[in-house]
């Protein structure tokens, strides 16, 4: 096991274990994420004000990546500018579908580049995908629940 899959390891059993920003915000924008292939199911809730996201919270239940992965997607999101989490999209979407390479998208990641972990695992791609997909719908106006499969 080399140390990004070893890193990955980590940060998905603790963050599956203890998600942060886990629970429900009043008032948001709201999406729901479906991955029907593993049963993965999430809302995500994003508060925008003046441009930047300043609030976001996700519930719904599914295996310890998807969980991981929206906890980790919304704490990375918080702060950033609505364009700021669409390049932020773009470069972990990128990475994962093995589009970009990690040096080009390293330094718009930071600590989310250990989730290219997930690509050794590409039947579990999907569960690491979803929260980001709901958080590009909710960009994109989308007001009907996302789902990763078409
Ligand atoms: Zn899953």
């Amino acid at each position: 096991m080399d140390n990004l899959v070893a890193l990955y390891h980590e940060m998905i059993v603790d963050h599956g274990k203890n998600p942060r920003n886990f629970g429900v915000l009043e008032g948001v924008h709201e999406l729901k994420g479906l991955n029907p292939l593993c049963g993965d199911q999430i809302t995500l809730y994003v508060k925008i004000e003046g441009g930047k996201i300043t609030d976001a919270k996700f519930s719904g239940q599914g295996c310890a990546i998807s969980m991981a992965s929206s906890s980790l997607m919304t704490q990375a999101i918080k702060g950033k500018t609505v364009v700021e989490a669409k390049t932020l999209f773009e470069a972990f979407h990128g990475l994962i579908m093995q589009e970009t390479s990690l040096d080009h998208v390293n330094p718009i990641l930071g600590k989310l580049a250990v989730l290219q972990g997930v690509a050794a695992y590409p039947s579990r791609i999907k569960c690491a995908t979803l929260a980001w997909h709901a958080l590009n719908g909710i960009l994109e106006g989308a007001d009907a629940p996302v789902s990763t499969e078409k």
